[in-house]
C-alpha cells in the first residue's frame, strides 16, 4: 500500500502540525521560518532542523503504528513524499531536506544477520541539495560498522571494509600492518593490543582533491577499539561488556564522514586516522603499573588497562604531527564521565589554549545544532593536568575521580602539537533504546557533525 506525505506552508502553524486521513498525512511549516537563518536554527523555537528531523520522526512512528492495526495486505510499504508547491524557495528545499532526513535516518534498520528481515518503508523521495544524501549515507556506514560484531569485524576486516568503501567514495587508503606499526615505534597501540591474538592496524585515510583549498590538512582522529573488555582491568559490573562493540565508533564516524566529504567531492583537504585494536586480558596481556614508551618518546605509566583509547589515539595524535596539519579533531567512545555528565543528548568537546572561544570550536558548536549532533565545550584548564602526574614515568594514564572526561582530553594533550580539539561520544554513539531518529544500537553520531563542518567551511 502507497502513503503520500505532503509538504505545505501555511500562515499559521498549530501545536499540532500535521493531519492524516486515509492515506496521506499532510505535514504543514510557517512561511514566515527561514530555515537557513543561523539564529532560527540555533533558537530552541518550533522549526529548527532538528525539530523537523524529530516531526519526520514522528510520522514514521506513526505510520508503522497504523501498520500494527493493518493486515498484511493492507499494510503501508512504500511512501511518497511530495511537496504541495512545485518551485521551492531556499528555506523551503532545506525545510524538505531536513524532513527527508529525519524520515531516512528513523527508517534504518540492522538486520542483516536475521532470517526474517524487518520491514522498512520504501522511499520515493530525492535531497534537493545532494550533500544531505551524501552525509545520510555516511551516517548509515557509520551506524552498519558500529553495529557489526567483534565476530564479524575484527581490526583486520575493519582495514578491508575501509578500502571498498574508499573505492565507492574516492578517497585513498594505506594500512600499517602489525610490522609497520613496531617499525614505527607505536607503543600504546601495541601495548593496548598485547593480550589479543588477533593483529591490530593503523589506518590512514587521505582525501587530497586537485582543487584543494587548504595547503596542511584538517586530520580527524577515530578511536578503533574494535572490542573493549578492559583487558586485566576487566570491566566489573553486570552487562557492561555486552555494547562493547561500539567501542570504535569514533572511528566509525571518521569512516562516514570521509565518505560523505568525498563523494560530496569538497575542496577541503581531509586525513583520517584510525588506530584499530582489541583490549583482551590475554596470556601477553599489558598489566597496570607498566611503563610504556609512546611513539612521540614521552612514557606512560599504565594504572588501568581499560583507560586503552587514550594510550592508542596518543600515538594517532603524534603520527599527526608530520601533515603540519591546520586542525586535528579526534572522536571517541573515551570516558563514562563524558557518559554522566551530559548523557545521551549530546557529546562534551574540549579545546587546547582555550575553551568555547574559538573560530574552530563555535563552528563545531554550530554544526552540531544544525546537524542534531550536539556538543557541549568543557572547560579545559591546566589544574586537570596536574592530576596525571606520575612518580615512576613522564605521566601516567589516569587521573583523579571527578572529571575523568577532561582529564582524559589533558592526556591526549601532551601528544598534540596543533590546534586541537578533542570530542567524547561515550554517551550518545550507542543507545539500549529508540531515541528520536536515532534507533536502538549505533546511532552514528559525530560522521554527520564533522562532515557539516568541513562541507560548510
Ligand atoms: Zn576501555
Amino acid at each position: 500500500m502507497n502513503f503520500i506525505i505532503q509538504l505545505e506552508e501555511k500562515n499559521i502553524v498549530d501545536e499540532k502540525s500535521w493531519i492524516h486521513n486515509d492515506n496521506k498525512i499532510v505535514y504543514f511549516y510557517n512561511e514566515k521560518i527561514k530555515i537557513n537563518n543561523l539564529e532560527t536554527a540555533f533558537s530552541e523555537e518550533k522549526l529548527s532542523p532538528e525539530k523537523i528531523r524529530i516531526d519526520a520522526n514522528e510520522i514514521f512512528k506513526f505510520l508503522n503504528l497504523l501498520n500494527s492495526g493493518r493486515n498484511t495486505s493492507n499494510k503501508i510499504s512504500s511512501v511518497k513524499i511530495i511537496n504541495k508547491k512545485n518551485k521551492l524557495e531556499k528555506h523551503e528545499q532545506m525545510i524538505h531536506d531536513y524532513f527527508l532526513e529525519g524520515f531516512f535516518l528513523s527508517n534504518y534498520s540492522f538486520d542483516k544477520y536475521k532470517n526474517q528481515k524487518k520491514t522498512k518503508f520504501k522511499v520515493d523521495a530525492s535531497f534537493i541539495d545532494k550533500d544531505f544524501e551524501h552525509c545520510l549515507n555516511g551516517t548509515y556506514i557509520s551506524r552498519d560498522l558500529v553495529n557489526e560484531p567483534l565476530s564479524h569485524l575484527t581490526a583486520k576486516l575493519l582495514s578491508k571494509r575501509i578500502k571498498e568503501i574508499s573505492k565507492i567514495a574516492g578517497f585513498k587508503v594505506s594500512v600499517l600492518n602489525e610490522k609497520q606499526i613496531k617499525s614505527n615505534k607505536m607503543g600504546g597501540v601495541l601495548a593496548v593490543n598485547k593480550g589479543s591474538v588477533l593483529e591490530p592496524t593503523f589506518n590512514i585515510l587521505t582525501y587530497k582533491p586537485k582543487n584543494r583549498k587548504n595547503k596542511n590538512p584538517i586530520v580527524l582522529v577515530g578511536k578503533g577499539v574494535m572490542y573493549d573488555t578492559g583487558g586485566l582491568s576487566l570491566k566489573p559490573t553486570q552487562n557492561s561488556m555486552d555494547m562493547m562493540k561500539c567501542d570504535m565508533a569514533g572511528a566509525a564516524s571518521v569512516i562516514g564522514a570521509i565518505y560523505s566529504i568525498a563523494s560530496a567531492k569538497s575542496n577541503q583537504y581531509v586525513v583520517g586516522l584510525i588506530p584499530a585494536v582489541e583490549n583482551r586480558p590475554g596470556g601477553n596481556a599489558y598489566v597496570p603499573g607498566d611503563v610504556i614508551k609512546m611513539m612521540s618518546g614521552k612514557t606512560v605509566e599504565v594504572l588501568n588497562t581499560d583507560a586503552e583509547g587514550r594510550m592508542i589515539l596518543a600515538d594517532a595524535l603524534h603520527y599527526a604531527k608530520r601533515y603540519k596539519p591546520e586542525l586535528v579533531i579526534d572522536i571517541a567512545t573515551l570516558t563514562g564521565a563524558a557518559a554522566r555528565s551530559v548523557g545521551k543528548y549530546g557529546a562534551v568537546a574540549m579545546e587546547k589554549n582555550s575553551y568555547y572561544s574559538s573560530q574552530n570550536m563555535y563552528r563545531l558548536w554550530q554544526s552540531g545544532l544544525i546537524s542534531g549532533e550536539r556538543i557541549v565545550p568543557q572547560p579545559f584548564w591546566d589544574e586537570y593536568k596536574e592530576e596525571l602526574d606520575s612518580s615512576i614515568a613522564d605521566i601516567k594514564n589516569l587521573g583523579g575521580p571527578e572529571a575523568g572526561h577532561i582529564t582524559a582530553g589533558k592526556f591526549l594533550e601532551h601528544f598534540t602539537d596543533y590546534p586541537w580539539i578533542h570530542i567524547d561520544i561515550a554517551g550518545v554513539a550507542f543507545l539500549l533504546n529508540d531515541y528520536i531518529y536515532r534507533k536502538k544500537g549505533a546511532t552514528g553520531f559525530g560522521s554527520r557533525l564533522l562532515a557539516h563542518f568541513i562541507l560548510n567551511k
